[in-house]
């Protein structure tokens, strides 16, 4: 029987880790746990209940309340109710990005993805899975894209989906995303050492799939 691996997608906001991992985990029939979407579901309770994302107590106080679920057909559920397209408005994005800087959230988060991840035949996509969650991931991936290009992509994206759409706003949002994200105290995002950098400012989909399933055969 073929090993059923972890690997883990890393990288900077709106780079399409999610759509690759999703393609990938059905190419191989893997579990795809999407980490953003659980800080967006805290950030997004916060906002619920009124609490400030800055307000670091108010904010960790209501995680005891807060039960996520993710269903294979890419449903999330926050306290049994379907959350999701909620969490992806961009008000959301910000505070996911702002709640994400505080270790309770963290070790909450943390330790709830590692349960998830355990067997392996996983592929876990966020900011720090290849060095925090599943250090020692068989497979790991740092995805990038030129800013430009990521802000173009969800740009489309929006306007597909039939949401309003500013793409000077979604670069700046990113931007300022990524900046917080790489510069806190706690997990920053960065390539872990024994990561492999794919940059798919010029790649389709297919090309991108295709080197990572190269990569996963090279492993299994
Ligand atoms: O991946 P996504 O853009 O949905 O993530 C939303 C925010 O959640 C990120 O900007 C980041 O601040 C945070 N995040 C994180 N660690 C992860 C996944 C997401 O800090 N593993």
């Amino acid at each position: 029987m073929t090993k059923r691996i972890s690997i883990a997608i890393d990288g900077p906001a709106a780079a399409g880790k999610s759509t690759i991992a999703k393609m990938v985990a059905k190419n191989l029939n893997y579990t795809y746990i999407d980490t953003g979407a659980m800080y967006r579901c805290v950030a997004y309770y916060a906002w619920l209940n009124h609490i400030d994302f800055h307000d670091e107590q108010g904010v960790s106080a209501l995680l005891k309340d807060i039960d996520i679920q993710m269903f294979p057909d890419g449903t999330i559920q926050l306290n049994h109710e379907d959350v999701t397209s909620s969490i992806r408005e961009n008000e959301v994005s910000m505070g996911a990005s702002i709640v994400s800087q505080y270790e309770v959230v963290r070790t909450f988060l943390v330790d709830k993805q590692r349960q998830m991840a355990q067997g392996g035949g996983v592929i876990l996509d966020g900011r720090d899975i290849g060095t925090v969650v599943l250090k020692d991931a068989e497979l790991k991936i740092y995805q990038v894209a030129s800013i430009e290009c990521r802000a173009l992509r969800r740009h489309k994206e929006n306007l597909q989906r039939g949401l309003e759409s500013n793409l000077e706003d979604i670069q700046k949002e990113i931007a300022l995303r990524d900046e917080q994200d790489m510069n806190r105290l706690i997990s920053p995002l960065k390539k872990a050492d024994d990561a492999i950098e794919i940059d798919t400012s010029d790649m389709t989909l297919e090309e991108v799939v295709a080197k990572v399933m190269q990569l996963v055969e090279q492993r299994v």
